[in-house]
């Protein structure tokens, strides 16, 4: 038998937006229905370079401005398989230098957005103490990500995060089950090449 390739599907937006939770319910969700489904997060803290980036985040070492961008890449690229597509647009950085260490990671099948207000999100509850859980940070990750929804070439679907957590799971598996079914027809292609 022919054997059929996965699906790479990403979940983005700003802090609480629902990644994690999301996350997690389409996994769980994917498996019961037969699916071969696995979650991974970025950056994975457990790798050596994921171990310089949480010391990092969590403010106990410094590190340069371009250093810490190649380095989320290089832990993308060390867990190969897949990439989260956020890319970390610096005030001084163009898109398209952010954008050249992840080219030829696996082009994912599927972006979903999680849309939600900066305000929305804050109900949530207060950002953690990490470096970039600030709102001015969120605001520059958010027209960053205006950027790269314009790239037609990425399959980007903007979810209303907004929602209860069930309806949000429920459009999200139901767009999951339609890449999942497309990919198998398609061949794996590189990002941004
Ligand atoms: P992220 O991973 O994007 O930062 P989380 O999944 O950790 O977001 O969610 C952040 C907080 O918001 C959690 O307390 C979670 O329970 C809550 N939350 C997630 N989705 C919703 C939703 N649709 N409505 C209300 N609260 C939500
Ligand atoms: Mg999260």
């Amino acid at each position: 038998m022919a054997s059929r390739r996965g699906a790479l599907i990403v979940l983005e937006g700003v802090d609480r937006a629902g990644k994690t939770t999301q996350g997690l319910r389409l996994v769980t969700a994917l498996c019961a229905s037969g699916h071969r489904a696995e979650l991974l997060r970025f950056p994975e803290r457990s790798t050596e370079i994921g171990k310089l980036l949480s010391s990092y985040l969590e403010k106990k070492t410094e590190l340069e401005d371009h250093s810490v961008h190649l380095l989320f890449s290089a832990n993308r690229w060390e867990q190969f398989a897949f990439s989260n597509h956020r890319v970390f647009c610096w005030q001084n950085f163009s898109l398209d230098w952010c954008k050249q260490p992840d080219v030829g990671l696996p082009k994912p099948d599927l972006i979903l957005f999680l849309q939600l207000q900066l305000l929305d999100a804050a109900s949530r509850g207060e950002f953690g103490l990490e470096r970039y859980e600030t709102g001015t940070f969120q605001e520059q990750v958010l027209l960053c990500f205006q950027q790269l929804m314009s790239d037609k070439n990425l399959n980007w679907k903007v979810v209303d995060a907004s929602k209860s957590i069930e309806d949000v799971h429920e459009e999200i598996r139901a767009l999951s089950e339609d890449a999942i079914r497309n990919a198998a027809q398609r061949p794996l292609e590189e990002l941004w090449k």
